[in-house]
């Protein structure tokens, strides 16, 4: 388990169970958690360490024979998978296609002496179903509309009970090493990472606690999605969903999501004849006869896939500049000397030390809970790209921020959501800016003309004055 870590609904898992039982072999699940990550901090760990612990319970209810590694000082990683797969038939894994696990599954692959299979279970529809990636959404949209009305994509088994897993040989124990911190706290404590950010509070990881928020947003929230969507607001008053880190770190599966919205938006009556065979690309009436469902289910699998594709097609571990469009180029060529109204550093940044109230605001959100609106993080965007001397540096510093403070930095949609900033899967906006050229450009004012933001501001404003820690 690498990126999806969890047993239910989990292609990787019910392929290695396969192989397991058609080969007679043994099945052992091993989680690893090495130390040295880019972006590693106390937030990240916790957040993980959680979903293990959660795993390590579910494990126990099945009779799975499940590793768990986590790596200390006095207990390095290295060689240990090579280690305990010398006797493996196979190896199974994810094949997620961003950050540093791709080049893992090469080099892993290139170690051991089984075959290694990075299974694909980034979204509903196999990322390989698509000829190249997408240049918009409103294409891919039409893509994937029409992939299903082909036929539903396979869905993998959603629940597993202790008797579909018995049968399979589970005698081996790990080796030395193996296992879960007894006292998480403690055990963070010896970690020397690299940035300096606290776990927030009230998050927690895990599938337990990804499960619990799903059904109370589909029950509570799902409804007003679709007005209340884009409205910066505190966590317990937007209709958004806050799943994107549960989804990140896989403590749960886009088809559980796709389920629970369908099978409460429909009350139950939801199957697959109900697709909108009129017209694939209609984002409001695709799916189901809740347009906010409908909404939902366009972000969570139309503006997902469409940074999962573009990582897919391209498979850096990073994506950069040069991976925009060339309009997107050719504008920033032009304006690249264009004089900039203010500039700041990145430390400037980070202590959200800007003239822009609303700016500030986004990063404390951000520093604070790991976590930004939806709409705040595009004006947060925007804005970095403004403010710095070079569109470069503003990659960098939002690439760097993005990644060091949110839980659900590190994923495909980190990269595309700030290259989308940049312009990319985006068209040509007039008139045409300073340092923007034809980029679409977002104001602080017209956020405010467009949203009442007292409720966000006073919201963290109260983030702020709990904390002494924020900005060592
Ligand atoms: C500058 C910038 C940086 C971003 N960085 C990240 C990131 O690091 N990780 C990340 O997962 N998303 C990122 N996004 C996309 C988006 O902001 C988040 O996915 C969304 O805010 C997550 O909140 P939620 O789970 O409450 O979303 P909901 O609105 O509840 O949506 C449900 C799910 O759909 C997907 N989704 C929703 N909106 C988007 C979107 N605009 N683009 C792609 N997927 C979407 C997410 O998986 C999300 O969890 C970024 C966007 C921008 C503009």
């Amino acid at each position: 388990m690498q990126a999806y870590r969890r047993f239910d609904s989990n292609h990787a898992f019910f392929y290695a169970y396969s192989l397991a039982k058609k080969h007679k072999k043994e099945l052992i699940v091993y989680e690893g958690l090495r130390s040295d990550y880019p972006w590693n901090s106390e937030r990240i760990h916790k957040f993980i360490l959680e979903g293990m612990y959660d795993n390590q319970t579910r494990a126990d209810e099945l009779g799975i024979n499940y590793w768990p590694f986590v790596e200390s000082k006095f207990n390095p990683a290295r060689g240990i998978l090579k280690e305990i797969s010398k006797d493996a038939a196979a190896i199974v894994t994810d094949d997620f296609p961003c950050f540093i696990i791709p080049e893992q599954i090469t080099k892993l692959a290139g170690k051991v002496n089984c075959p290694v299979y990075a299974v694909d279970s980034n979204s509903l529809l196999p990322l390989s179903r698509f000829e190249k990636e997408a240049s918009a959404a409103r294409i891919l949209r039409i893509w994937i509309h029409k992939e299903f009305l082909k036929g539903m994509p396979k869905f993998t088994k959603q629940k597993w009970e202790k008797e579909d897993l018995q049968g399979l040989h589970q005698n081996s124990k790990p080796p030395k090493g193996f296992g879960l911190p007894k006292d998480l706290d403690s055990f963070l404590n010896t970690i020397d990472f690299k940035e300096n950010v606290s776990p927030a509070t009230g998050i927690k990881g895990g599938r337990n606690e990804a499960l619990k928020i799903l059904k109370s947003f589909v029950s509570k929230k799902l409804k007003d999605y679709e007005i209340g969507r884009s409205n910066p607001n505190p966590p317990n008053l937007t209709a958004t969903s806050g799943l994107s880190p549960y989804l990140h770190f896989g403590h749960i599966g886009i088809e559980e999501i796709f389920n629970a919205v369908l099978e409460i938006s429909s009350k139950g009556k939801w199957n697959p004849e109900r697709l909108s065979h009129q017209k694939p690309g209609d984002r409001e009436h695709f799916y189901s006869d809740s347009t906010s469902a409908n909404h939902f289910l366009d972000e969570l699998i139309t503006w997902r896939d469409i940074g999962y594709l573009f990582f897919w097609k391209n498979k850096p571990s990073r994506i950069h500049l040069e991976n925009l469009p060339d309009w997107v180029k050719s504008n920033f060529k032009k304006h690249k000397s264009d004089t900039r109204e203010y500039l700041y550093t990145l430390e400037q940044f980070e202590s959200a030390k800007t003239h822009d109230e609303l700016w500030n605001a986004a990063q404390i959100e951000l520093v604070k809970t790991g976590r930004m609106h939806n709409y705040m993080r595009m004006l947060w965007g925007k804005k970095v790209i403004e403010w710095t001397k070079t569109y470069e540096e503003a990659f960098q510093i939002l690439e760097h921020l993005n990644n060091k403070y949110a839980y659900d930095g590190r994923n495909p949609n980190s990269y595309t959501g700030i290259l989308w900033c940049f312009g990319l899967f985006d068209r040509p906006w007039f008139p045409e800016r300073n340092v923007f050229g034809n980029v679409r450009f977002m104001s602080s004012d017209s956020t405010k003309k467009k949203f009442k933001m007292n409720t966000y501001l006073e919201y963290i404003d109260e983030l702020s004055g709990n904390s002494d820690l924020l900005f060592p």
